[in-house]
């Protein structure tokens, strides 16, 4: 019959037209994240890290670069190597979280922020200085004792390297 077409199409519309948006008006409103959330920035406890490597080999991309000496003060493995550089370029980071699954002595971990836009790739690099200032909120992926204590990056306080460890 003619008009069908155009009152069910009309009624689609109107369906439509009352249902609860999906989208939020971004970015005054955000949606929920989970605790799980592999964001950008990443948490680096300095106290916990002995200099391994272990992170930068297992990075599929190379995009981790660690350089020590020997004689550093590090306090859980006691003694082993100083860091000088530990440096993370997130311009190439896929965030698939391998290097803190690497990790032996839960001293990566990874963040929860998604917003370091930028115009110049070289501001993507996250120095060992940044790391070894931020504020320690880490995410729980990979990380059950964090789980477990149901901690939450975006809601808890920042942890101290006691607090982290397995
Ligand atoms: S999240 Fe993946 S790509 Fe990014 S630094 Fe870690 S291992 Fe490399
Ligand atoms: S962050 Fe972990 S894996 Fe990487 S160098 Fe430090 S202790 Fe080793």
């Amino acid at each position: 019959m003619y008009g069908l077409g155009i009152a069910k199409g009309l009624t689609v519309t109107l369906v439509n037209l009352f249902r609860k948006p999906a989208t939020v008006q971004y970015p005054e409103e955000a949606l929920p994240q989970s605790p799980r959330f592999r964001g950008e920035e990443f948490v680096w406890y300095e106290q916990r890290c002995t200099g391994c490597a272990s992170c930068a080999k297992f990075c599929p991309l190379g995009i981790i670069k660690i350089e020590t000496h020997p004689g550093g003060t590090n306090v859980q493995e006691g003694q082993s190597f100083a860091i000088d550089v530990f440096d993370i370029d997130i311009g190439r980071c896929m965030f698939c979280g391998l290097c803190v699954e690497a990790c032996p002595y839960d001293a990566l971990f990874m963040g929860s922020g998604f917003e370091r836009g930028t115009y110049r790739r070289e501001d993507l690099v996250i120095p060992v200085e940044e790391l070894r200032q931020a504020e320690k909120r880490p995410s729980t992926w990979f990380r059950p004792q964090l789980e477990a204590k149901k901690y939450s990056p975006q809601t808890g306080q920042p942890l101290s390297w006691e607090e982290v460890g397995r």
